[in-house]
């Protein structure tokens, strides 16, 4: 510290401030954080994919999450098991709590893909403060638009190979999707409200959906 203090306390501050590095900063401002949005079967997890070995981004999805707790029988796995074999949601309070560790853990990225999550409009909104507090908002929610026939068609084609039995009953995919249908939409609603939202045409190719996507994403 200097000899000679006009402000002792002004300086102080500061030294703190110039102590945080630009990159930082601008990392967080610049952050491409991104919600992957649309009901069972539109494809989100093969489009992840596709956008990760693109982008500098980190993929969270809260269905592989809670299928890791499953297969490694710990307490979470437990909570969510019977709401995952009935193709209900597992409470936000178990959900909510679960997603923010990781984003807490969440560093080196230039962005965040959130796929399977927010999946309520209170999930929304604990995603929002979440992130607004790192400030490093939610930059878009893409919303893969895909008719109701085709995603169970490719569920249960998926279910043949995943081993997932959530997919293998045509009963319990509809009940998710029926699910979407009630708790999750309103979650596009409620982005829309901010201008946030972008509908895409999720049928086709996987090659021309991830087109139409990166198109959305350069654009922001
Ligand atoms: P899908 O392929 O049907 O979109 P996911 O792999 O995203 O399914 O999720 C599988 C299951 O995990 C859901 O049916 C639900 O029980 C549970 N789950 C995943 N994400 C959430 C969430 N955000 N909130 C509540 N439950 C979730």
């Amino acid at each position: 510290m200097p000899a000679i203090l006009i402000d002792g306390h002004r300086q102080e501050k500061t030294l703190k401030l110039s102590t945080i590095p630009n990159w930082l900063v601008k990392k967080f401002k610049y952050m491409k954080n991104i919600i992957l949005f649309g009901p069972p079967g539109s494809g989100k997890g093969t489009q992840a994919k596709k956008l990760l070995e693109r982008y500098n981004l980190l993929h969270i999805s809260t269905g592989d999450m809670f299928r890791f707790e499953l297969k490694n029988n710990t307490e979470l796995g437990e909570k969510a098991r019977r709401y995952m074999d009935r193709g209900e949601l597992v409470p936000d309070e178990v959900t909510i709590a679960m997603l923010k560790a990781r984003v807490d853990k969440a560093v080196d990225s230039e962005g965040i893909i959130f796929d399977g999550f927010p999946r309520t409009v209170n999930q929304a909104k604990a995603l929002d403060d979440m992130l607004d507090s790192k400030d490093a908002p939610i930059r878009a929610l893409l919303l893969l638009d895909v008719s109701d026939e085709e995603r169970v068609e490719r569920i249960l084609l998926r279910g043949e190979t995943s081993g997932r039995e959530d997919d293998l009953d045509e009963g319990i995919i509809r009940n998710r999707i029926e699910v979407f249908n009630n708790e999750t939409a309103p979650v596009f609603s409620y982005y829309r409200k901010k201008n946030l939202a972008h509908k895409v045409d999720g049928m086709g190719t996987v090659d021309e959906i991830f087109r139409r996507l990166c198109d959305v994403l350069e654009n922001l």
